[in-house]
């Protein structure tokens, strides 16, 4: 999928921040330190050093162990049955 560079509506400052209207998202503005932006392949320059920072692995890390839990909980319910 084709990044959309027009970066329309926001600001420069922004825009090389990383937010932008995500495709992955249906045009979803993502940026940043979201869970969106982890899961985000729009080969932003700046999400895809994010997600290399320690900002970004430890959001990864924490999102793992969410979907972790709550996998471990549709385990569970399924076993009540
Ligand atoms: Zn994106």
């Amino acid at each position: 999928m084709e990044l959309d560079r027009s970066g329309e509506g926001l600001t420069k400052e922004e825009w090389e921040a990383g937010w932008h209207w995500c495709n992955e998202w249906d045009g979803m503005l993502v940026g940043p330190d979201t869970d969106e932006a982890l899961v985000c392949s729009c080969d932003h320059p700046a999400i895809e050093a994010w997600k290399q920072s320690g900002a970004g692995k430890k959001l990864q890390e924490e999102l793992d162990k969410r979907s972790e839990e709550i996998n471990q909980q549709n385990f569970l319910m399924e076993d009540d049955k």
